[in-house]
């Protein structure tokens, strides 16, 4: 049947959002400061008030520490804060 090609061909990647969704989310979701456009990468890393510092994108904007829910994220160019999801480049497309 068809089972052969799956997970092999990497140019075939249609129907399996979810599986990428879970490896990786920022290799699918584009990210950029609503404010001022800077795009941070998987090295990039924030502060929580429990001290521990990761990449809140990994984890949609949840300390891994301390569990609290980030709801703002901070742009480390422009020093705004913007929603979380509003970072989401195909996200929150609510036009
Ligand atoms: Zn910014
Ligand atoms: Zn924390």
């Amino acid at each position: 049947m068809l089972e052969t090609k799956r997970a092999t061909d990497p140019g075939d990647v249609h129907g399996t959002d979810e599986e990428l969704e879970r490896g990786d989310p920022t290799r699918r979701r584009k990210l950029r400061c609503p404010k001022c456009a800077w795009e941070p990468k998987e090295t990039d890393v924030w502060a929580c008030v429990c001290f521990c510092v990761w990449n809140t994108f990994l984890t949609a904007g949840v300390c891994p520490a301390c569990g609290r829910q980030w709801s703002d994220t901070q742009c480390h160019r422009c020093g705004e804060w913007s929603p979380h999801l509003a970072w989401y480049e195909d996200g929150a497309d609510d036009a």
